[in-house]
């Protein structure tokens, strides 16, 4: 079926990973929000739907972390995206980069960045992760961990075992996030009958990182699918 084209093609790339636009469709299926995006070639024109402040995102085999070498632009105009185009080209190049071509995505409004992952363990089946993002889960490393399938309640429980928990409750003034849609995520993808349950054996591992968690969303900005 559909997943397994999609596994065998990710073998046949280096990274071993789905293409950020196959993960993000593979998402939306499950019903998981993912930004509204289309994959170009060039700075050709981008559809009205967009809306008028876009990130322009590398698309290549061989890059994995794309913002570490300069594959992520975020805040362009419909105007700038033919020369945002170019300078990403160049700059991948210079650092040994093919690009085979650019997602254009609807810049999501900010809120928090929420990190929620996915391994698979030989015995107990798939391992979720779910921490806060940045400096909280790099340096506090503010991680839960819970065994899929998670019901609803369990995965409010793990949320609730973080410590910066309080930060996405809109601690001090910040933007404060209802959980429920977050909750709503991880249950499309780690709950009964969740994407998890749907992914073939090859499947190993995957990550949503960031999630931007605001007011009323919980939108996966990007997604890593990798194949064992
Ligand atoms: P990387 O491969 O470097 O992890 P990401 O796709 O995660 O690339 O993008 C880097 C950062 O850019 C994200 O952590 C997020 O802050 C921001 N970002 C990416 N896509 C979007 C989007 N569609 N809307 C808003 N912010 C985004
Ligand atoms: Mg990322």
């Amino acid at each position: 079926d559909g997943i397994a084209a999609l596994v065998s093609e990710a073998r046949s790339r280096e990274s071993a990973m789905f293409t950020e636009a196959q993960a993000k469709s593979l998402l939306a299926i499950f019903g998981i929000d993912v930004p509204r995006g289309v994959q170009v070639s060039d700075g050709e024109l981008i559809p009205e739907h967009l809306g008028e402040s876009l990130v322009v995102k590398a698309i290549s085999s061989t890059l994995v972390h794309k913002s570490d070498a300069g594959g992520v632009r975020v805040g362009v105009s419909r105007e700038q995206v033919a020369e945002v185009t170019d300078q990403m080209r160049k700059r991948l190049a210079a650092s040994g980069h093919r690009l085979s071509g650019l997602l254009v995505e609807e810049m999501v409004p900010a809120g928090h960045e929420v990190i929620v992952g996915a391994t698979k363990t030989p015995d107990l089946g798939w391992s979720v992760m779910v921490g806060l993002g940045g400096v909280l889960v790099e340096v506090l490393e503010d991680v839960a961990f819970g065994l899929a399938p998670l019901s609803e309640d369990q995965t409010l429980r793990m949320l609730r075992e973080l410590r910066g928990i309080k930060v996405l409750e809109g601690a001090r003034g910040g933007v404060r996030a209802d959980l429920s849609p977050l909750v709503r995520l991880i249950s499309r993808l780690a709950g009964p009958g969740g994407l998890l349950e749907s992914l073939p054996e090859d499947v190993v591992e995957l990550d949503l990182n960031p999630v931007i968690v605001s007011a009323d969303r919980a939108v996966a900005v990007d997604a890593r699918f990798v194949v064992s």
